[in-house]
């Protein structure tokens, strides 16, 4: 960086330290042109002078172009050459009109009265010695006032007011001789005698004529000398005086002819022309290269206009078209808005009727497990004191439809449960070969009825712990196993558990259910799994079934992250499968398998409290409860119950959650403040709201859902006694 200015620094010293040599060059001409001048060769005078205002003009310097013109035409002037003469002064007059009024400016028009003089235009003359005259009195230049007043008399003299002229003469005549003075009164002395002669006083004429000789004689002006000697010639001629005459005559010829020679010396008739050619030449190059100059710079514009307007267009199109997509983009953001708004509200609508739907389903079916409870606990009853072999019929028929409505309810729910995201999912450790055992035990008795071959087929190299949802996959095997062994009579059902893919801490496990039973026709292997999807109305009215199963399984599998694949030939079986991920569990559990508890002498003599308030519910519970031996005591709401329990001792309460005045969660809260021993069961509907878990951390032991299965009903409250 430092380096860099240093250099800078450099190259700029040396851009102001070179002499500038343009303008220097113009000096230069210019003093060479003088010089010249004093050894009379006018002609490199000439091109010098010329040189010295081409560069005047480069550097752009209007003084020095003025001064340069004044030059060249005082060259010109020197060689009588007038018309160039007024030329160039005219020039350089223009170009000193834009500067201060200055001594140049005076002398250019002093100069330019002299040629108009020289041309005999008088009255021009006039006016420009008028305009010198005032430049220099402004400017206070002294010693002038008798070079006008002779210039004055000249004009008159020229105008033919020959008297006006003598007395201007005069008067100069009069004035004391000066060194500075030589030349015009000297000039004066001769116009005096010039026009005496014209008036015929020729004594008077010769003694001023004599006087100018005398006094020209100081000078070295020549032209005047010979002017002089012609004028006395003519005059002695007047007088008769032959010898003078003729003597005066020689001289002035002699004079003229050695004037002639230094003026043709000065410069030839030939160099003027081939100067006057050159100076045209440069002057036409001149305007050419100007013209062309300006056609460039015309051209030049006119490609700039060109641009610009291009430039315009492009950028009027683009702002056109921005605006017309803002217009669109608007329009189309309305649309947008207003779409999303009507998405919005459909999308309200849809989420409020598939509340609604949830809701209503839940306080249907709940409404319809009570007195199902009542149809199934009734049937029950009836058919354990020995009703007559008609009754029987009647009373399996009332059972075999209890039975399907319960089934029928539960898998509305639950279904209604998966959709309204109300289902959780488990993780908890088990073991899986027992949990498929369990399964394949509590089937065998199904197997039987259609005489299949039902076989569980485990692969040894699955983790015997795995981290899951147990209950949920049973669901899924248990649904799957139930319909291969109801479509399949006297063939094999397989069950398959293979390792699929074992990684460190996690393994993915594939499962199939095959059976060699009816199988499912083609067009029906996707609409199995809709709701209420059965393969036939012969198939419903041969096996049954609320066609809800496969819902339910579907909708499982995928919460557990898998997909359910089913293929099938009609006439040779199903296969059902997923594949399921699952944590590998490093620590065992003990899997808790159900035992068959001999209840019925464990329940004799206990005492129970039956809090519910639904009358026939109260009839069949009770009973239910006689019919073991127990002693049951029943009231029908939560805050009694409390101060039952309070005041006595129960083997047992079974709670029902809904109860008018504080519920059975509420109550069961309040007991487990005085009493933490006493068993509590929640006897219960299970609402969309409610789940096990939930009934759990009110302090209740357990929970047995309505309608009861008498065998599960009875298992639970012989394990908690
Ligand atoms: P369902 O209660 O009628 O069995 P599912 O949803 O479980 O309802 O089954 C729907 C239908 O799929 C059944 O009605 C039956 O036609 C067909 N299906 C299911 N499993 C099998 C199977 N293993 N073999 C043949 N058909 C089956």
């Amino acid at each position: 960086m430092k380096l860099l200015f240093v250099y800078i620094l450099f190259l700029s010293t040396l851009l102001y330290s070179q002499p500038n040599e343009d303008a220097d060059s113009t000096a230069y001409y210019s003093s060479l042109s003088h010089s010249y001048v004093q050894n009379d060769n006018y002609k490199e005078a000439l091109s010098n002078t010329q040189k010295a205002i081409q560069y005047a003009i480069k550097n752009n310097n209007i003084k020095d172009q003025a001064v340069e013109n004044y030059n060249l035409g005082k060259l010109y002037y020197d060689l009588r050459k007038y018309n160039d003469a007024i030329e160039y002064f005219i020039k350089s007059s223009s170009l000193i009109a834009m500067q201060e009024p200055a001594v140049i400016q005076a002398d250019t028009y002093f100069n330019l009265g002299l040629c108009y003089m020289a041309k005999e235009n008088f009255d021009r003359a006039a006016m420009y010695f008028q305009k010198s005259k005032s430049i220099y009195k402004l400017l206070k230049i002294p010693d002038t006032t008798e070079l006008f007043e002779l210039q004055k008399g000249l004009i008159y003299k020229g105008q033919n007011k020959l008297d006006l002229a003598l007395s201007v003469f005069k008067t100069i005549i009069a004035i004391p001789t000066t060194p500075a003075l030589t030349d015009t009164k000297t000039e004066a002395l001769y116009q005096t005698g010039s026009i005496e002669a014209l008036k015929n006083r020729n004594n008077l004429a010769l003694n001023y004529l004599d006087k100018a000789l005398e006094l020209n004689s100081k000078s070295e002006n020549l032209e005047q000398k010979a002017s002089i000697l012609l004028a006395l010639s003519t005059v002695h001629e007047k007088m008769l005086d032959k010898n003078n005459a003729y003597s005066y005559l020689k001289q002035h010829l002699n004079l003229k002819e050695r004037l002639a020679i230094i003026n043709n010396e000065r410069l030839g008739i030939d160099d003027y022309t081939k100067f006057k050619e050159s100076e045209r030449l440069k002057e036409i190059v001149q305007t050419n290269n100007e013209t062309k100059e300006q056609e460039r710079v015309s051209k030049f514009s006119k490609l700039i206009s060109i641009l610009a307007i291009a430039l315009i267009s492009i950028l009027s199109l683009l702002s056109l078209s921005l605006y017309k997509n803002n217009i669109i983009r608007n329009q189309s953001n309305l649309l947008l808005k207003e779409k999303n708004k009507e998405l919005e509200v459909a999308k309200d609508k849809a989420e409020k009727a598939s509340k609604a739907r949830s809701e209503f389903l839940s306080t249907v079916s709940h409404e319809l497990r009570t007195p199902l409870n009542a149809i199934n606990g009734i049937t029950h009853l009836l058919l354990e004191e020995n009703p007559k072999k008609t009754q029987m019929d009647y009373l399996s028929s009332l059972k075999f439809s209890g039975d399907y409505l319960t089934k029928f309810i539960n898998e509305i729910l639950e279904i209604n449960k998966i959709e309204s995201h109300s289902v959780e999912i488990e993780y908890i450790t088990f073991n899986l070969k027992q949990l498929l055992v369990g399964i394949q035990n509590s089937l065998k008795e199904l197997a039987l009825v259609n005489n299949n071959n039902f076989r569980l087929d485990v692969d040894a190299a699955i983790p015997d712990y795995l981290i899951g949802d147990p209950t949920k996959l049973s669901q899924i095997i248990l649904n799957l196993i139930n319909n291969a062994l109801k479509f399949t009579k006297n063939g094999d059902v397989t069950v398959t558990a293979n390792l699929h893919v074992l990684e460190d801490t996690a393994a993915t496990l594939y499962f199939e259910i095959r059976d060699t039973g009816i199988g499912i026709p083609e067009d029906k292997l996707t609409s199995v799994f809709d709701s209420f999807s059965q393969g036939s109305i012969e198939v419903n009215r041969k096996y049954g079934g609320t066609g809800l199963g496969l819902t339910i399984v579907k909708k499982l599998i995928k919460i557990l992250g898998g997909r359910i694949e089913l293929t099938s030939i009609v006439g040779q079986g199903s296969s059902f499968s997923f594949k399921l991920g699952f944590k590998i569990s490093e620590l065992p559990v003990e899997f808790k398998t159900a035992k068959k508890i001999d209840y019925d002498s464990k329940l004799v003599n206990k005492k129970i409290l039956l809090v519910e308030d639904n009358k026939i519910n109260q009839m069949i519970t009770k009973k239910m409860l006689h019919n073991k031996q127990i002693i049951c005591e029943v009231i029908d709401n939560g805050e009694d119950a409390i101060d039952l329990v309070r005041k006595n001792k129960f083997d047992l309460v079974l709670m029902d959650v809904h109860l008018p005045g504080i519920n059975g969660t509420i109550a069961t809260e309040l007991i487990r403040t005085f009493d933490a021993a006493t068993p509590i069961i929640a006897l219960t509907a299970i609402s969309l709201h409610e789940n096990r878990d939930m009934l759990l951390s009110f302090g209740m032991n357990d929970v047995i859902t309505k309608p009861f299965i008498p065998e599960e009903f009875y298992t639970t409250i012989a394990e908690y006694i």
